[in-house]
């Protein structure tokens, strides 16, 4: 039985590719240096996998910035804007980075979000024009290395499908440039199959969507178009599953499917036996996107007879590319240990695969027996189970979810406690996060300062960031975010049921990676985790100072949860932690507070057909945060998309009494969604791009609140920047909200 995988992580165990990245960014090594990294990290990837039981290892799954980004220098799909005379090298990085200076002062391409994972990809641009060149060196010279080093190897592509689907066109039917991409992709396949590899797999995840007509029949046709070559086919879906279209996938004409049989759990079995019976189904077993051990003898129990008439047609994988789990849990020496035991990244995951195939091969569960009692017993054990938490979720009834007022009501209880002024200034939360900000909080981690210090510090920055607001003039002042390093793994420190690693970063684009929280039992909360720092705040001015929290959505989508209960269960026990802190912050005299919930978008199903129940726990979640305050409390929210027209029901259901939203790139276009579906309660649309460092002017912030206008009433209208400040400089900060302030006054004067 052949076991293979779709993916490895390129970041290197210690994080070395993103470090040789921003040295080569930064003209501190040469690309050659740069390239060598690459290839040594490839080797030790291709090693690993090997030594972990892999048969088939993937190559062109490893990417300097992105696979999305290597497949459009492999086709040569360049924005003109970068077609320059640099190296194709330098033409990738300008592509992802943007590029000043020279001839060319070129904003990068967009990047975004890859399916529902957080790793984000670098958005093709195609339109009219667009010529394709095809660039194999790349792939063809990664092939070469992987087969001399004695590899079995699988060369891995995104599918023309995916790819066009991913992209972003000016085309105004975008589904027109398929002819022109099979046949590069025609190309490239002749291309690989010279290179004597037995398979290569052609990823095509948008399998897994509720496609339309149009997208549906694009599947059909390429992959009744690309004439077979030498090699055979390896169709890859993964991120749900894929029988709602199991008329189409059957009819492709490829030589095996690999099929995700983790994210979207249930029997497949049906399914599998109306394939054609001379494909390879490879079984997606092992979870590639989280952190926990699989419980083998489970999966055993559920392939056997699938094993039984499939017999070598049956191949055993990760569920997807394991790109989006960490390196090796090995590295870990701080984790507790009984949770230690309970996880598997990717290397562990790798080997996973070799005790599942020879427990299958051998018909000996012994060794996985032994390997999966870790799994059976965290079920039970007391650190992942805190009864009280338990309780508490299974007393919950409506009243938990529902304000004691309506809106209108709330309005006018807190109009009359807060006496703000027509359209009320605020910022989102943070403020810029100085170098000596970052150091103060890395000393004290380091236990270089005393906690004292270290409270000592923060306050005198808090102090002279609540100083700056008042100078500025704003209404609703906040406390600056000094103390948090980011804004899920600041709250993940401090619940119960949630551990912080050392070493399991994961790549989130090019050379960023992050550092997901695990949450691995039920969360709670055992003390305050803000109230100190925003009851200093708020001694420090007459203003009301708003107190910021992260909110349940967006703790669970940046955290690896845990996967034996419903990811609805996980963001309510959330809810109910921050609904305490929420509590605490109002019996402290804090009277406005906001609850951010940017993942709240991201979190949603690939399949449209499950957004309502999701939307319903969801906000669920959030108000079980933030319902039970009195009506004197105002609750405000953030979210940050240009695009929400998928969610409005859902933000209008969230009911916070101040919404904040990211609307100002977009020149309050957004707000058109409105049209369709009134905004209720406050609504802050954000009207400069703190992402810029450009000043926006007064006239500009008042044009903006003045179009704003024209779909809410004026009562309802905060003004404020789009996002937080952390990443921004004081000078064009205090600049921005200057003008911002100024902006809000003048159109008072006029009304
Ligand atoms: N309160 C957070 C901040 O100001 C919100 C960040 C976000 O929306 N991603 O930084
Ligand atoms: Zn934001």
């Amino acid at each position: 039985m052949i076991t293979h995988n779709l993916g490895f992580p390129r970041i290197g165990k210690k994080r070395e590719l993103k470090k040789a990245l921003e040295q080569y960014w930064q003209k501190k090594i040469s690309k050659v240096d740069l390239l060598d990294q690459a290839k040594q990290i490839r080797q030790e990837n291709w090693q690993t996998q090997h030594q972990n039981g892999v048969n088939l290892v993937p190559v062109g799954d490893f990417a300097l910035y992105d696979q999305v980004l290597s497949t459009s220098i492999m086709l040569g799909i360049v924005p003109k804007r970068f077609q320059s005379n640099q190296s194709v090298l330098d033409t990738e990085f300008a592509i992802a980075r943007g590029q000043s200076g020279g001839e060319c002062n070129c904003a990068a391409s967009d990047m975004t979000k890859w399916f529902d994972t957080n790793y984000h990809y670098i958005v093709p641009e195609i339109t009219a024009s667009t010529e394709i060149c095809i660039d194999t060196a790349a792939l063809v010279g990664q092939v070469k290395e992987a087969k001399s080093a004695g590899y079995q190897c699988k060369p891995v592509i995104i599918g023309p499908v995916t790819y066009l689907y991913l992209a972003k066109s000016t085309i105004e039917d975008k589904i027109t440039f398929l002819p022109k991409l099979l046949e590069a992709y025609q190309v490239i396949l002749d291309e690989l199959a010279q290179l004597n590899c037995e398979w290569i797999q052609i990823d095509e995840p948008i399998l897994t969507l509720e496609l339309n007509e149009q997208w549906q029949h694009a599947l059909t046709t390429t992959y009744q178009q690309l004439k077979k070559t030498s090699s055979k086919w390896l169709l890859a879906t993964y991120f749900g599953r894929v029988d709602h279209l199991s008329n189409l996938v059957s009819k492709l004409n490829v030589d095996g499917i690999h099929l995700d049989t983790v994210a979207e759990q249930g029997n497949i079995t049906e399914f599998v036996y109306s394939l054609p019976n001379d494909w390879v189904i490879s079984l997606g077993v092992i979870d590639g996107r989280n952190v926990w051990k699989s419980d083998l003898v489970s999966i055993y129990q559920r392939i056997s007879p699938l094993l039984n008439v499939l017999g070598s047609r049956l191949w055993l994988a990760p569920s997807c590319s394991l790109l989006h789990s960490p390196i090796d849990v090995n590295l870990e020496k701080n984790l507790n240990e009984e949770v230690k035991s309970w996880l598997a990244f990717a290397v562990q995951k790798c080997n996973e695969l070799e005790l599942l195939a020879f427990a299958l091969k051998s018909k000996n569960t012994d060794d996985i027996t032994k390997y999966s009692t870790p799994v059976l017993q965290s079920l039970v054990s007391e650190k992942r189970n805190n009864n009280k938490v338990k309780t508490a979720i299974s007393a919950l009834s409506t009243a938990d979810f529902e304000r004691a007022s309506r809106f209108e009501q709330r309005q006018e209880i807190q109009q009359r406690a807060l006496g703000l002024p027509l359209y009320p200034t605020t910022t989102i939360g943070s403020f810029p996060q100085t170098g000596d900000i970052r150091a103060t909080r890395a000393k004290w981690k380091r236990e270089e300062l005393s906690d004292v210090e270290y409270q000592t510090a923060i306050k005198s920055e808090i102090a002279s960031v609540i100083r700056k607001q008042e100078q500025i003039g704003l209404d609703v002042l906040v406390h600056g975010e000094a103390e948090r390093n980011d804004m899920v793994e600041y709250f993940g420190e401090q619940l119960d049921g949630c551990a912080i690693t050392e070493f399991a970063w994961v790549q989130s684009y090019g050379s960023r990676c992050v550092k997901p929280p695990i949450i691995y039992g039920d969360v709670s909360r055992p003390q305050p985790m803000t109230t100190p720092w925003i009851s200093y705040a708020n001694s420090l001015s007459e203003k009301p100072v708003k107190a910021m929290l992260t909110g349940p959505i967006t703790i669970m989508s940046w955290s690896f949860i845990r996967n034996d209960i419903a990811r609805e269960q996980v963001a309510k026990q959330i809810g109910l932690a921050i609904k305490e802190e929420v509590s605490d912050l109002a019996d402290h005299g804090i009277g406005i507070i906001q609850i951010d919930e940017p993942a709240i978008k991201e979190a949603m199903p690939l399949k449209q057909s499950q957004w309502a129940k999701y939307s319903q726990w969801a906000t669920e979640a959030f108000r079980l945060c933030s319902a039970h305050v009195s009506d004197e409390t105002q609750i405000h929210s953030h979210i940050c998309y240009s695009e929400f027209n998928d969610i409005l029901a859902s933000l209008i259901d969230l009911d916070a009494d101040v919404l904040t939203i990211e609307t100002s790139r977009s020149n309050m276009e957004v707000l058109e969604a409105f049209e369709q579906l009134t905004y209720p309660n406050a609504l802050g649309p954000g009207v400069y791009d703190i992402h810029s460092a450009n000043i926006p002017s007064i006239e500009w912030i008042k044009d903006l609140i003045v179009k704003a206008g024209e779909y809410l009433p004026k009562e309802r209208i905060w003004v404020n920047p789009d996002c937080g400040l952390k990443t921004r400089a004081w000078p064009e900060t205090e600049a921005a909200l200057k003008n911002l302030v100024k902006a809000a006054q003048e159109l008072r004067l006029e009304n």
